[in-house]
This record gives structure tokens, sequence and C-alpha cells, in this order.
């Protein structure tokens, strides 16, 4: 089963994947969070794209695709994968086309998950990870007991360093100038699916989620 996630910066896209993958068994693939880990580890790649993301403007299409095809390839994408994050321009959208084809794989469902824009800012400014057990926080929607104190492992939280303000507005300026657009782009292949990303807890977003699933595998 292999699926793609679009929405918004902040519109649960992680959240939903790292759900998916432990009810289906099929990896969550983000770009974001393999470009962090390859900042983090200080290689060639990761230098490369810190200063796009520092700014909130995308990492150059060939980067992205040579990295998603590599992660795609991996042993553990052979029953399905979750793409998060990816992709996040036509030329992107196209190469996955070319990919997949190349592979004799299909897409089962592209769903979109819809917010607001005004709710996503205040996510996405409150929002906070412990890096220690991965656990989310949201200092105005589901704050740690003791602030900036992760719940689950006393270990201190993190907040991402492209979730301020300015680099936030340029990251929607980007979403709306650049991403928006594979909305239609799916729309006409057929397999597009919207959720109500915005009202309802994670779990009632998910189920909404796992019905399309369920429905996209028969
Ligand atoms: P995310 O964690 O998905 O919000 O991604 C964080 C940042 O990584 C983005 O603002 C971009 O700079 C970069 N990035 C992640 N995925 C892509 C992609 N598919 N294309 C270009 N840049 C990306």
């Amino acid at each position: 089963m292999n699926i793609i996630l679009l929405g918004a910066p902040g519109a649960g896209k992680g959240t939903q994947a790292e759900k998916i993958e432990k009810t289906f068994g099929i990896p969550q693939i983000s770009t974001g969070a393999i470009l962090r880990a390859e900042r983090e580890a200080g290689t060639e790649l990761g230098n490369k794209a810190k200063t796009f993301m520092d700014a909130g403007d995308l990492v150059p299409d060939e980067l992205i695709v040579a990295m998603a095809e590599k992660r795609i390839s991996g042993n553990d994408c052979q029953k399905g994968f979750i793409l998060d994050g990816f992709p996040r321009t036509s030329a992107q959208a196209e190469a996955l086309g070319h990919m997949l084809a190349g592979m004799q794989k299909k897409l089962n469902a592209v769903i979109n998950i819809k917010v607001n824009e005004d709710i996503l800012v205040k996510r996405l400014l409150g929002r906070r990870q412990c890096l220690k057990c991965g656990d989310n926080f949201n200092v105005y929607f589901n704050a740690p007991k003791k602030e900036n104190i992760c719940d689950s492992c006393g270990s201190e939280l993190n907040q991402r360093s492209d979730d301020n303000e300015e680099t936030i507005r340029n990251r929607f300026d980007v979403y709306n100038n650049q991403t928006n657009t594979l909305i239609d782009y799916y729309k006409n292949k057929g397999n597009y699916k919207e959720v109500n990303g915005e009202t309802g807890s994670i779990d009632e977003i998910f189920s909404s989620i796992k019905k399309i699933l369920e429905e996209s595998i028969g």
C-alpha cells in the first residue's frame, strides 16, 4: 500500500503517518525528518539543505528526488510506504510517478489533510518535541505538565528551528505557490481523497484516514 499524505505545514501529516505506520505496518517516509537527520550528522546533503530549511524554502528538487528514490527503494518499503512531505512540487510529483512506474508500483491513495491556515500557524508556533523519546507536545493545545519538560521521559523539549513566525510565513507562501497545485494534479489522477484535519481529535482524524485506506485496499 503506497500512500501520499498531502497538507500544509502543521496539518498533522507526521502525526497521522506515525499512526498509519503502527496500524498498517508500512514505514513513514518524512523527507523533512531525513533532512534534519542529515543535518545533525553533518553530511554534505545536510549542509546543502541547511540554508533552504532555515529560510523555510524548498530544498532543490534534484537533491530531494535522489534522496526519496534511495529511501523508497529500501527493503522495508516493499510492502508499501507513507510519504509525508514528499512530493512538494510538480517536478517532484512527476519524478515520483516515473520512479514508481520503474519499480512497477502504483499509488493507492493520496490523502489531503485540510486545516485552516490561522490554526496551523498557532499549531506550528506551539509545537515541541522530545528528541529522546519522540513524544510531541503543543504549548497551546497539549502543554507538558512542567514547562519545556517531556511528561513521558523527563528530558528537555525541543522547538524546531524553522518553527518561528517569519519562517512559518514563508513556508506557507511556498506551500501556496508550489505545493498546493499537487491537489489538482492528483485529483486528475483519480486516487485523491480529503479529510478534515481541523476538528476532531487525532484519533478521530485517523479513523477517517483508516476508512479511506481500508476502502482503497478493498
Ligand atoms: P517538514 O518537516 O516536512 O516541514 O520539512 C522541513 C523542511 O525540509 C522544509 O521546509 C523544506 O525546507 C525541507 N523539505 C522537506 N521535504 C521537502 C521536499 N519534498 N522538497 C523540498 N524541500 C523539502
